[in-house]
């Protein structure tokens, strides 16, 4: 089971028309002692953007290739990570939970580039695994989706987010385009700008500028000001649908079509589904008709959409968060049988063949070995400390590995990479400063 045709041409071209394979003219042989390094630093192996290949929600990111060994590996810019409080501690964040992830499933930092001397440390650049393409592409490609496709990536989406939500860390914005895909169907979970960790004190408020509308669960459409990990299950809910009908579930244009939308399928909901919505978005709900279920419609998304298939999609999509099954109990749904069975038979690196078959592992969805913590941001009150903490963070994680990497500023594939990063800089900032209003409170526990 392959994709034909999914591979990294069609990602650039769409993205940046007419910025198409830089040319990598320097390479490892480039001059050694750029102005940002220190010299003691003995000839650091220098990283050579090759191409842009997307943009996270806080960052852009390029294929390159790594000088140590020749692999392609991705390259991740974080933004403005010094530009005020809030936006340290959301990067410093990111970064932690990318050195911490360990599951196959979830994408991880495979390293991150040596930063300058403290005084010139203005950016951060990780490097991580370099994936083909991504959900989202391939459900708007022509290539063949077919049942055995969809379960297999449903099952490797359900176990990274049984390690996530193990973890204590909800995503908050999963969506296709942020679960990237190789050409043998392996899935990885990305982009974590929004992730964070989750809140036991129902009383705390939360931030609503979570999750991309589409995938915006009802208790976020109807403003509850606390929400736990069902947010992420709602999410895959919805593009278990969109795999099955290769088109979006819930596709509005505002905020309150969304939430008619999802009423029009799961009919009005009861009062005590919506307990914690706030005043308008309640008295919106009991101002309409009474609207009656029409779940057997998700019957016609395909010819995939089996008995099976529909049961489990109706466990994910319920309005009430409380009710939603969670991504561990989702994972012991039948439907998912044949998916654990073809990822652990072929396409996993927990288990192993031997001469006389294969030898499974003892867990095939583990969780995290512990929590998550962030208790490193209750220190963090200044940019100036939190330059500090992030510095000591990135030496202390590079020691003893690998020759360590640098960007090399002279040559011409960087400035290439910069100036796509600065095109795209007004839309950053101007994103970043509608969430760090409203994310103030957020970020302040
Ligand atoms: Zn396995």
């Amino acid at each position: 089971m392959a994709f034909h045709g999914s591979t990294r041409p069609t990602v650039c071209g769409n993205l940046f028309p007419g910025s198409d394979a830089t040319p990598n003219p320097t390479g490892p042989n480039a001059p050694a002692g750029t102005p940002r390094h220190p010299a003691e630093v003995p000839s650091p192996a220098e990283m050579e953007p090759d191409r842009p290949i997307g943009y996270g929600a806080f960052g852009v990111v390029w294929s390159v290739t790594d000088p140590r060994d020749g692999r392609k590996v991705a390259l991740k810019k974080m933004p403005n990570v010094f530009q005020n409080l809030v936006s340290c501690k959301r990067v410093f964040r990111e970064l932690r939970m990318l050195c911490f992830f360990k599951h196959d499933n979830v994408l991880s930092a495979l390293d991150i580039l040596q930063p300058p001397q403290i005084d010139c440390f203005e950016e951060i650049y990780v490097i991580t695994e370099l994936m083909q393409s991504d959900l989202h592409k391939v459900i708007v490609s022509p290539q063949p989706l077919t049942t055995d496709h969809i379960k297999v990536f449903l099952y490797q989406i359900l176990r990274g987010l049984k390690y996530l939500h193990s973890a204590g860390i909800l995503h908050r914005d999963i969506k296709p385009g942020n679960l990237l895909v190789n050409s043998n169907c392996l899935l990885k979970i990305c982009d974590f700008g929004l992730a964070r960790v989750e809140e036991p004190d129902p009383s705390r408020h939360m931030t609503q500028e979570v999750v991309t509308q589409y995938y915006r669960a009802p208790e976020v459409l109807m403003g509850c000001q606390h929400y736990t990990s069902a947010i992420d299950v709602w999410s895959v809910g919805c593009i278990f649908a969109e795999l099955l009908g290769r088109r979006i579930l819930f596709q509005a244009q505002s905020p309150i079509q969304q939430l008619d939308l999802i009423t029009d399928l799961l009919g009005t909901p009861p009062l005590s589904a919506m307990a914690s919505a706030c005043e308008g978005a309640r008295a919106h709900i009991l101002r309409g008709p009474h609207k009656p279920p029409s779940l057997s419609v998700l019957y016609m998304l395909s010819d995939g959409a089996t008995h099976e298939a529909v049961h489990l999609l109706c466990r994910m999509l319920v309005f009430d968060p409380v009710k939603r099954i969670t991504g561990s109990d989702a994972l012991s749904h039948p439907y998912l049988d044949e998916g654990r069975l073809r990822y652990h038979t072929c396409m996993c690196k927990c288990c192993y063949s031997v001469p006389s078959g294969r030898v499974y592992t003892r867990d095939f969805e583990p969780p995290a070995d512990r929590p998550f913590s962030h208790n490193y941001e209750q220190s963090m009150h200044s940019v100036w400390q939190g330059k500090e903490l992030i510095h000591r963070f990135i030496t202390e994680h590079q020691q003893g590995k690998r020759v360590p990497l640098c960007i090399n500023p002279q040559s011409a594939a960087f400035k290439t990479f910069i100036r796509s990063v600065q095109e795209q800089a007004v839309f950053v900032t101007n994103l970043f400063q509608i969430h760090a209003l409203k994310m103030n409170n957020d970020l302040e526990m």
